[in-house]
C-alpha cells in the first residue's frame, strides 16, 4: 500500500510513510471489509460515513508538516484511523466526532490498541476544542462550504490546517490554511477531493 499508492504518488515525508506502515488499517474497518482494507479507495464504516483512501490520509498528514512536539486537533474521528496515523508523529491528538456510536467505538478501539496520546470526544467539531487550543495542526476530515472561524481561531501562529472546502456531495477543494508567526492567514488550494459533509446536528 505504502510503496504503490503513497510513495509512488509523491509523498516523501519519511515520518508519514513510516506511520502509514505502522498503523494496521484493517483493524479500523468493519470486519467484513478487512480484505479490502489496503485497497486504493475509501471504505464505508457505517452511519453513512467512510474511512478515507490511504493516499488522502497520507497527503493530509504530510500537508500539516507535523512535528514530534505538536498538539493536533482532528475534526471527524470516524474509525480513528487518521488520528492513529497522526498520533505516531505528534505528541498529542485531540479528535472530535459528532456521531455518538462512531466516537465511542473509535475511542474503545484506540484504547484497546494502546494509542495513549489520543483523546476522543463526542461533539460538534465545528467549534474545535477550546480547552486544548491553540493547536499546531488541525485536520478536518469532513467537507464544509466554509472554513469554520472557530478552527481558524484555535490554530496556533505558525500552525497549519488541512480541510476539504466545498459543497457537500460534490467535489471539494482540499485546502491548507497557514497561520504565520504574526497571525496572518494564507490559504493554498491543493487538489480536488470528495469527503462526506461536515454535519451540524448531533446524532
Ligand atoms: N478521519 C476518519 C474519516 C472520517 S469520515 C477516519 O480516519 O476514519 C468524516 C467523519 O466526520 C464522520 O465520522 C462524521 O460523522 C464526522 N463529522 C461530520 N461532521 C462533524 C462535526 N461537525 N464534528 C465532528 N465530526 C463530524
Amino acid at each position: 500500500m505504502v510503496n504503490k499508492q503513497i510513495a509512488a504518488r509523491g509523498i516523501y515525508d519519511q515520518k508519514v510513510l513510516q506511520a502509514m506502515r505502522d498503523v494496521p488499517r484493517h483493524l479500523f474497518v468493519p470486519e467484513r471489509r478487512r480484505r479490502s482494507a489496503y485497497g486504493d479507495f475509501p471504505l464505508p464504516i457505517g452511519y453513512g460515513q467512510t474511512i478515507s483512501q490511504p493516499y488522502i490520509v497520507a497527503l493530509m498528514t504530510e500537508l500539516l508538516k507535523p512535528e514530534k512536539d505538536d498538539i493536533a486537533l482532528e475534526v471527524g474521528t470516524g474509525s480513528g484511523y487518521q488520528a492513529a496515523v497522526l498520533s505516531k508523529i505528534v505528541k498529542k491528538v485531540y479528535t472530535v466526532e459528532i456521531i455518538t456510536p462512531l466516537g465511542k467505538d473509535a475511542e474503545k478501539r484506540l484504547n484497546e490498541m494502546g494509542y495513549k496520546n489520543i483523546t476522543v470526544k463526542v461533539g460538534d467539531g465545528y467549534f474545535g476544542w477550546k480547552q486544548y487550543a491553540p493547536f499546531d495542526c488541525i485536520i478536518v476530515t469532513a467537507a464544509s462550504d466554509h472554513i469554520p472561524p472557530p478552527l481558524i481561531k484555535q490554530l496556533k501562529n505558525g500552525g497549519k490546517m488541512a480541510i476539504p472546502v466545498g459543497m457537500p456531495f460534490q467535489v471539494q477543494k482540499l485546502m491548507v490554511v497557514e497561520k504565520s508567526e504574526k497571525g496572518e492567514i494564507g490559504i493554498k488550494n491543493i487538489l480536488p477531493v470528495r469527503f462526506v459533509p461536515l454535519r451540524r446536528v448531533q446524532r
